[in-house]
């Protein structure tokens, strides 16, 4: 029970509108207070426990987020981060459905976060893994996009459909000309590649602004929203939703 959700709002580029929220794990250490992902997935993924705590994570998600689903607009995005391990099981599939279940029929997408810097071998399992999750609708997209090394055919195999900019381009905007020149050919290639793009580390209004106007879809960043506790996130969420209502 020490391992618990934190939600970062992920908005419309056009409007600035909450569009969806990325789940990202905390530990909260009895003695250490909250304790930072990076420091604890890495032992996580290698013992194996990592399974069980995204399953955790996702009930955990679906007890809080559900009963404010009617606050959320229809297509509400819930993105969770998922490992090249849990890639070769088929549990899962069930763990989505069950996430999915919770919440009114076709009201939210169930977004798999896959980084780039581990490539996931394709075998028979990730083939129905993935021809699975494609049926209960759950959307992919392929997080830190430009720091690893997929190509078109691995996107097509995965059957992407989002890639989420990495950081470090972000942080390349306003830096100079050679920066900027890698930022926009990563995203004219997601452009091409005719998938849904979200820019995530955007920090300040020159970035968003840049974003917008190059045609990126969706924008995650400090500037909008820091990732929140669940208590926080709801109160936030509905006092949008009630100023839009
Ligand atoms: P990530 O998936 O790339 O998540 C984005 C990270 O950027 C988060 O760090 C978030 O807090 C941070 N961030 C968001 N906006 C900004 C910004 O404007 N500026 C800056 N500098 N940072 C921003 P966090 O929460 O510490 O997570 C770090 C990494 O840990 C994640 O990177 C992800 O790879 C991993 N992680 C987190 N939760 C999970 C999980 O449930 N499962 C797995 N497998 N990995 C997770
Ligand atoms: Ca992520
Ligand atoms: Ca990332």
């Amino acid at each position: 029970g020490e391992f618990i959700p934190y939600f970062q709002a992920i908005v419309r580029s056009d409007n600035k509108q909450w569009a969806g929220a990325e789940v990202l794990m905390r530990w909260q250490h009895p003695r250490e207070g909250l304790v930072r992902p990076d420091l604890f997935i890495p032992f996580a993924e290698h013992s194996g426990l990592i399974i069980p705590m995204t399953r955790s994570l996702m009930q955990q998600t679906a007890i809080l987020l559900a009963p404010y689903a009617q606050h959320m607009e229809p297509g509400f995005h819930l993105a969770f981060n998922i490992t090249a391990r849990h890639c070769q099981e088929l549990d899962l599939i069930e763990d989505c459905r069950h996430f999915l279940q919770a919440f009114p029929p076709g009201h939210i997408k169930l977004v798999l976060e896959l980084t780039e810097r581990e490539l996931i071998v394709p075998t028979e399992i990730t083939h129905q893994l993935f021809a699975a999750l494609h049926e209960l609708g759950v959307m992919i997209a392929i997080d830190d996009f430009g720091t690893g090394h997929s190509s078109l055919s691995y996107l097509r195999t995965f059957n992407v459909d989002y890639l989420k900019i990495d950081q470090s381009f972000v942080a390349m905007i306003g830096v100079d000309a050679l920066s900027r020149h890698i930022l926009d050919s990563v995203i004219e290639l997601s452009a091409k590649l005719n998938l849904g793009t979200v820019a995530e580390g955007v920090e300040n209004e020159e970035q968003s602004d840049y974003l917008t106007a190059k045609g990126v879809e969706y924008l995650q960043g400090y500037l909008f929203a820091r990732p929140l506790i669940g208590d926080q996130f709801i109160t936030s969420l509905l006092s949008r939703f009630d100023k839009r209502a």
